[in-house]
């Protein structure tokens, strides 16, 4: 029997089968990005962990909403500073200003990493009145108290009644008093260290403020996300994302506040990926060992020894499961540049293929098809990127060994011939999101196919006229092009690097 979906749900701690609302229907909500400076390849995993499982969502077939905000206001440092005022003053920027820039490089960095966008990507700044009304219910039920302009969610009060709090993160009220993460210049202002601002009353210098019922002001983060997700997937829906560091206290104060405003839970399943490190460590900039995209791609930065492209740290990501700790090495991107060169070259090679064999099923067509069912139950637990991929290489090989005489084209049915090039390609590209890189817009990698085998064609003629000055030529300037040049039976090949 075929397998069906099934989610590691962090409400449960179960891995669960995926059943939506909404028959052929999924509402999924994931935190996007808060835009007071350059998005780091940490984010960038959590952002591509979610483009894959919306990808896969849309490959089974479901209709997805696809809902990723901006955080533009309202999320505070440890020391109580607004992370965009904070950018405001250092740069002697607007506000608004931070915002479009960052959101801007965000974006860039986006397509470059082939994320798909979301279906809506709303802005905090955007749902002001949104977030009035979920302040205001959640007062309005109880949960929720005002002091000097600012309201705060009443979470001793909320945890008696119903029993809620610490339902996502596993922690207990106790801990929660003494090791408070919130906004520590307002902490007195609170009944309990561990109640948390869902709308703040601003400061002179805070730039961003709008009228309320309470004082002149901003929401809290977490409030943004409950009113956000609200108004586009209503109060329940399917899919609730994140990194795993925002699983407490960000995601529950988030079920709270559904709950203390509509009285049920906002999503069903909660996701959340795990953090990406560098050396081993968390990458962080006072640990001193962020590297930022442009200079992976470079390769200028001390940490590497030479740069990747985009799709080949795309690749390596995605060569390891979305819940495990990934740590960026130089010898793992090098092992991921030649897994993505052989993945795209087996590609390759299907799709040029233009006879199918016409062979009668046989064992080859039986284990073919068991790898291909393979990479899909693989997807279907738990989007297990890393052991799909394993499959996919195993049918490489296979596809290599068709190639280069190996096995017989002809051995295999028209049928298996063509759902392996389908299954293959639809893998690749829509499934994993990678893409050709030797190709550019309009056909480039055709053009590049076509080019080489005019030059290899060219050098066969020199040598055969025994013209070794052009055929040394064309092989040296190759060489200084990373091209390398396979001379097999069928005649000769090539790849970079
Ligand atoms: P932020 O812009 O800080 O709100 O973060 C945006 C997203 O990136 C959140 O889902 C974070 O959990 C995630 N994130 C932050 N740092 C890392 C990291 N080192 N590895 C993976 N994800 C991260
Ligand atoms: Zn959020």
């Amino acid at each position: 029997m075929p397998s069906t979906l099934h989610i590691q749900n962090s409400l449960s701690r179960q891995k669960e089968e995926f059943k939506p609302i909404q028959e052929g229907r999924v509402g999924m909500y994931v935190c996007g990005p808060t835009v007071y400076s350059d998005v780091h390849l940490g984010n960038i995993r959590t952002f591509m962990s979610f483009d894959i499982m919306y990808r896969y969502l849309l490959h089974l077939g479901y209709k997805v909403r696809y809902v990723r905000n901006i955080t533009d206001v309202g999320h505070l440092l440890d020391d109580g500073e607004d992370r965009i005022m904070k950018a405001t003053r250092l740069e002697q920027l607007e506000p608004m200003e931070v915002v479009q820039k960052y959101t801007n490089g965000f974006h860039d960095m986006m397509r470059v990493f082939n994320n798909k966008r979301p279906s809506i990507e709303p802005r905090a700044t955007q749902h002001i009145v949104e977030q009035i009304t979920m302040v205001q219910q959640i007062i309005d039920n109880g949960y929720g108290y005002e002091k000097n302009g600012s309201v705060y969610f009443d979470t001793l009060k909320f945890a008696k009644d119903t029993g809620v709090y610490g339902k996502l993160s596993g922690r207990i009220l106790d801990d929660l008093i003494s090791e408070s993460r919130d906004n520590l210049k307002n902490q007195s202002e609170k009944n309990h260290p561990s109640d948390f601002a869902i709308w703040m009353k601003a400061s002179p210098e805070h730039l961003q403020h709008w009228p309320s019922p309470w004082s002149e002001g901003f929401p809290g983060w977490h409030l943004e996300c409950s009113a956000m997700s609200t108004k586009y997937l209503g109060k329940t829906f399917d899919i609730h994302g994140g990194g795993n560091d925002l699983k407490f206290p960000h995601h529950e104060n988030e079920v709270a506040q559904n709950h203390g405003a509509c009285g049920c839970d906002p999503a069903n399943y909660w996701l959340h990926t795990n953090m990406l490190l560098m050396n081993g460590a968390k990458m962080s900039k006072s640990v001193g060992n962020v590297i930022s995209p442009e200079e992976l791609f470079s390769g200028e930065s001390h940490l590497i020894s030479k740069g990747y492209s985009p799709m080949v740290v795309r690749f390596f990501m995605l060569q390891a499961h979305y819940s495990s700790p990934l740590d960026l090495t130089d010898e793992g991107l090098q092992a991921g540049e030649k897994g993505y060169k052989r993945l795209m070259e087996a590609e390759k090679v299907l799709q040029k293929v233009a006879h199918p064999g016409n062979g009668a099923a046989n064992d080859l067509d039986k284990e073919i098809h068991a790898l291909m069912e393979g990479a899909i139950d693989d997807m279907n637990d738990d989007f297990n990127t890393p052991r799909a991929l394993g499959k996919l290489f195993e049918l490489s090989s296979k596809i290599n060994g068709l190639k280069d005489g190996h096995l017989n084209w002809t051995d295999l049915t028209a049928d298996t011939w063509k759902t392996l090039q389908t299954t293959f390609h639809a893998f690749i590209y829509d499934i994993l999101g990678l893409k050709d890189e030797m190709a550019t817009e309009g056909g480039g990698g055709e053009l590049v196919d076509g080019l080489m085998e005019l030059l290899i064609e060219i050098r066969q003629n020199s040598r055969t006229n025994k013209d070794w000055t052009t055929s040394d030529l064309i092989r040296d300037k190759m060489k200084e092009l990373n091209v390398v040049l396979k001379d097999g039976k069928d005649g000769t090949g090539w790849s970079v690097g």
